[in-house]
């Protein structure tokens, strides 16, 4: 999957003869390989689920361009059959995403039904295949339960289940952990994991927290404001941050261990920029304790500042 300077845009009218422009994704280039889980990390509102959205086809494009398996799927239209079959998105919350009315059964066979009509031998046994790989087993035990039976990390099973039942190559995990309770956090995390190892398949994970993404990812894309302001290898990222945002983001993890809790403290300060308003220059400029002269005027773009660790920064120019 690759995306070249994608934006998402969004139109709203205000009033009789205005229109605001919401830049929910500004130019965002990124590459996810197969067996690779890629992080998109930032605040809340910095465009990251947009972008989730938009890389599997659920949120039109402004412009650029989207390509998989090495087919510009950009402005395809119509028959998604193809790319649905191989591009699936989990969704954060596993209470609303599930139908309440619809049996474990009922709810996974409904992707066979509409992109493998007919073409699958056995539903019922790649049903209680795809439940034993998600660790709802045995199998028998769940298939004619309903979402409210079960917990929310068993839910956010089901919602893994639906998406690997049609072996996609991508997948977009929206902050797949965010809702549920912390005991179930890290298997969830170590199922995506094993997937991953398993399958082979290409990951976008969305997250606003980078502890996560730290365990979890290959590589880190930082993303502030619709754009990418630091990508590279997540060891690299986290041990030599560069963008002065990513090193806002981890010092604001708090400490584990209880004693030292009280070192936690949010470090990046000011509120998040409006998409509909960006400021002028580097978007961070507001809240950043290093801005100088040019930051405020001239927008850095994204550079290759050492090998495979990209940041867009006048301090690294
Ligand atoms: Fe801070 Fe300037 Fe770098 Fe933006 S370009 S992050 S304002 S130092």
């Amino acid at each position: 999957m690759e995306l070249s300077n994608l934006k998402t845009y969004y139109f709203l009218r205000k009033g009789l003869f205005k229109r605001l422009v919401v830049r929910a994704v500004d130019g965002v280039s990124l590459v996810f390989r197969e067996g690779e889980i890629v992080s998109i990390v930032g605040e809340s509102g910095c465009g990251k689920t947009t972008l989730g959205k938009t890389s599997v086809k659920l949120v039109e494009p402004y412009d650029g361009k989207i390509v998989f398996e090495g087919k510009d799927i950009t402005r395809m239209d119509g028959d998604l059959k193809w790319f649905r079959r191989r591009a699936q998105i989990i969704f954060q919350d596993p209470f609303q995403s599930l139908n309440p009315y619809h049996s474990i059964f009922d709810i996974l066979k409904e992707p066979l039904d509409n992109l493998f009509r007919g073409e699958v031998d056995d539903p019922t046994e790649k049903i209680m295949k795809t439940l034993e790989e998600v660790r709802l087993a045995p199998p028998e035990e769940f298939l004619y339960k309903y979402p409210h039976m079960l917990s929310g990390g068993q839910r956010q099973r089901v919602n893994i289940a639906r998406a690997l039942i049609v072996d996609p190559k991508f997948i977009v995990a929206d902050e797949p952990v965010s809702m549920i309770d912390a005991s179930s956090r890290a298997e969830i995390l170590t199922l995506f994991r094993e997937i991953q190892n398993r399958r082979r398949t290409a990951i976008m994970y969305i997250t606003h927290d980078i502890s996560t993404a730290k365990y979890f990812s290959d590589y880190i894309a930082v993303m502030y404001a619709g754009k990418v302001v630091e990508y590279g290898r997540t060891m690299e990222v986290i041990k030599n941050p560069l963008h002065p945002y990513t090193v806002g983001l981890i010092a604001s993890v708090p400490e584990p261990d209880p004693e030292n809790r009280k070192r936690f403290r949010p470090v990046i300060g000011g509120e998040p920029p409006n998409p509909i308003n960006p400021p002028p220059g580097c978007r961070f400029h507001p809240r950043c304790p290093k801005r100088f002269e040019p930051c405020d005027k001239i927008e850095p773009q994204l550079k290759e500042v050492e090998k495979g660790h990209f940041v867009a920064c006048h301090l690294y120019e």
